[in-house]
């Protein structure tokens, strides 16, 4: 089993349309590319972007099993015990609770010290509901997502749980590749989404903000040794950035899995909740599609 993680650093590079795309050219056995070479790979995809999951839109998963994520600690008061000494109001550094002493499940993050503070124990700290998670078929094979709830904090420990439970299905099916559509920036979500994989692939674009979220991406994955190679999409919207990025990825040797031009049909592809490898399969940027997929291959082996 290989992992690959697919990530940009900030949204709207094309992540998400390239991953569903690349699922596509892997698993689709109808696809005019996997008769020609006779090739197919069996895949498992995570969504990573647990905050903002959008994989699911254009692979419509059917969900076959749905779980809570315990994602931390909540305080509670109980007015039946509280003698509104203030002691709570006064210790809590995240401003939680109000002054007629009720938690805030926005701004508790848990910590433990009103309960501390508190001198006839009316405070406990429960378990939170922080999300959910699910096991989902897609047409492209199984996958695995999942849904912070609004204002939780600990997506770092959410995709840590994707990352474990779709490499569990790899494992059990049997399937060569877990491809993985990571979160954006570069914090702890980012860390448990490249951890420990055997690529990544950076989805860059020629703007100054993309370049710059891709050199940071870059030293992440150096830092966490695994291999990374880019691809620029929309490279023709800046052809001057896109030589720049050239450059420095040639400097740095780094490999460009190639470059992939401005393409309405990319737009129209998931306007009809597509992939643009079913959209438009004869097309040139379906084929760029292809062979970043094959690249990626190549690079695993
Ligand atoms: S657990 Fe911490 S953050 Fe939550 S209310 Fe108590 S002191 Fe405030
Ligand atoms: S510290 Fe305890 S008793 Fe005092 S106000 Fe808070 S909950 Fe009530």
């Amino acid at each position: 089993m290989k992992s690959i993680t697919v990530i940009s650093g900030k949204g709207g590079t094309g992540k998400t349309t390239l991953t569903a795309g690349f699922a596509a050219v892997a698993a689709l056995p109808s696809s005019p590319f996997q008769k020609l070479l006779e090739r197919r790979e069996n895949i498992v995809l995570a969504d990573c972007d647990v905050d903002a999951a959008d994989l699911h839109l254009l692979l419509q998963p059917e969900i076959k099993s749905e779980h809570y994520f315990e994602g931390g600690k909540l305080a509670y008061i109980d007015p039946e015990k509280c003698i509104a000494c203030g002691k709570c109001v006064e210790m809590c550094r995240f401003d939680a609770i109000s002054d007629d002493f009720v938690v805030s499940p926005i701004d508790c993050e848990g910590c433990n010290v009103c309960a501390y503070v508190c001198p006839v124990d009316a405070i406990t700290l429960n378990i939170r509901e922080s999300g959910k998670w699910f096991i989902s078929d897609t047409r492209f094979g199984p996958m695995v997502h999942a849904r912070l709830a609004a204002g939780q904090g600990n997506s770092g420990r959410l995709v840590s749980l994707v990352r474990e439970r779709v490499e569990k299905i790899a494992l059990e099916q049997n399937l060569e590749y877990v491809l993985i559509d990571g979160p954006p920036g570069i914090g702890c979500p980012v860390i448990a989404a490249i951890s420990g994989t055997d690529l990544v692939l950076i989805v860059t674009e020629p703007t100054l903000s993309a370049m710059h979220d891709m050199e940071r991406i870059l030293g992440l994955a150096e830092h966490f040794q695994v291999p990374a190679i880019v691809c620029i999409n929309k490279y023709d919207i800046n052809l001057n950035n896109t030589r720049e990025i050239e450059r420095f990825l040639w400097e740095n040797k780094i490999t460009l899995a190639d470059k992939i031009p401005f393409d309405l049909a990319m737009v129209r592809a998931l306007t009809e909740a597509k992939t643009i490898v079913e959209y438009a399969p004869r097309k040139r940027i379906a084929l760029i599609v292809e062979n970043i997929w094959r690249k990626i291959i190549d690079e695993l082996r």
